[in-house]
């Protein structure tokens, strides 16, 4: 089984990503990307300035990696108060919850990673605190057990998921602002990978930027991890400036192919189109194949290749596109009625 968090093209955080600490954008005029939510953030922001109350809660939905995170710091620092972090799963009891937000200070910011993973009795004590400012907590048990309400500062919620589709309709209708966050393109990535060099002091040309940013899965995090694998290869080589092709020589080494998949994509793609004849299988199947947790498929390896287009969701399953049979160089079979099992797919 492949660990998820040693992949080099994983969106997930890993271990090796604390000291690109120092890539993170500070302001929102630093935020490269992201134009829409980025605008409409920064008239929220100001508004709530001026008004001198705590901003609306906020949603951030996308794969991992494309700075839901960064955001929600973004928004504390521009709002000018405190930012507190934690996440779904951390919070196990209610008790816990209620900890947080009672040290929270007028117009704070909180944010919730992994809002989805929330325990239900903790979302239950989230609803009316993030509606009316208020704590309703059973305190005791049986007999003697007695609820009470508790006044909350007004502070801003900033939930992150991965997937809007794992939040609980009640949840996600408390959001006043949801905002998705969308892959990069190639250009913004590159503007990214050209602002990480500088400030690791790597010479680069757009070239090289370029070539990193095409590799980068439309995610900035990824864009940082290879950015400093390829500035090692380029300190062994004792190489001065990084062009596209000492980028293009290093990201081979790592295995990571010229649209950015490496050897998880690889095996996933091969197990649909050889194992299972291109398609449709379903994704319980797939990760039973491939000794993979369904979550890691769904939340990180799938979303890009839908996004390029080389697997398609059907209602049976997942299913190569004649793109993905193109990038692993193998033939779509025929189907019993001679035709193209395309038209599975209804002509597309
Ligand atoms: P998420 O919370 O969505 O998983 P993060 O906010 O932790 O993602 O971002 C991952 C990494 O990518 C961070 O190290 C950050 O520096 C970088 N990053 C994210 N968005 C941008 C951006 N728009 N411009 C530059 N770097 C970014």
């Amino acid at each position: 089984m492949t660990d998820e968090q040693d992949r080099i093209v994983s969106g997930a955080e890993s271990g090796g990503d604390v000291i690109d600490a120092g890539l993170r954008p500070q302001a929102l005029d630093d935020f490269i990307g992201q134009k829409e939510a980025r605008e409409n953030l920064s008239v929220f922001i100001e508004a709530a300035r001026a008004r001198g109350e705590a901003m609306d809660h906020v949603l951030f939905f996308g794969p991992p990696g494309l700075g839901k995170t960064t955001l929600a710091q973004i928004v504390a620092r521009e709002l000018g108060v405190n930012f507190r972090a934690t996440s779904g799963p951390v919070i196990s009891k209610a008790g816990d919850l209620a900890a947080l937000l009672t040290n929270m200070q007028e117009r704070d910011v909180l944010f919730i990673d992994e809002i989805h993973r929330l325990n239900p009795a903790v979302e239950e004590v989230l609803y009316p605190a993030m509606e009316d400012f208020q704590l309703d907590l059973i305190i005791g048990e049986g007999p003697a057990a007695r609820s009470v309400k508790i006044d909350l500062p007004r502070f801003t919620l900033v939930g992150a998921t991965t997937r809007s589709g794992l939040i609980t309709k009640p949840l996600r209708d408390r959001f006043g602002i949801p905002t998705r966050l969308e892959f990069y393109k190639v250009e913004e990535l590159t503007e990214v990978v050209t602002r990480g060099a500088r400030l690791l002091d790597l010479k680069m040309t757009k070239d090289g930027a370029r070539e990193v940013a095409a590799r980068s899965r439309g995610t900035p995090r990824i864009a940082g991890r290879l950015l400093r694998r390829v500035r090692d290869f380029a300190l062994v080589a004792e190489r001065e400036e990084v062009d596209a092709v000492a980028a293009d020589a290093a990201l081979t080494r790592l295995q990571v192919d010229n649209i950015g998949l490496d050897t998880m994509d690889r095996r996933y793609l091969s197990c649909i189109g050889e194992t299972y004849m291109g398609g449709p299988v379903g994704v319980e199947t797939l990760a039973a194949a491939l000794s993979e947790p369904r979550d890691a498929i769904e939340d990180i390896i799938e979303p890009y290749l839908m996004q390029i287009g080389l697997v398609q969701r059907t209602p049976r399953g997942r299913m190569l596109s004649p793109d993905g049979w193109r990038h692993m160089g193998l033939t779509p079979p025929p189907t019993k009625e001679g035709g193209s099992q395309f038209d599975l797919l209804g002509g597309k």
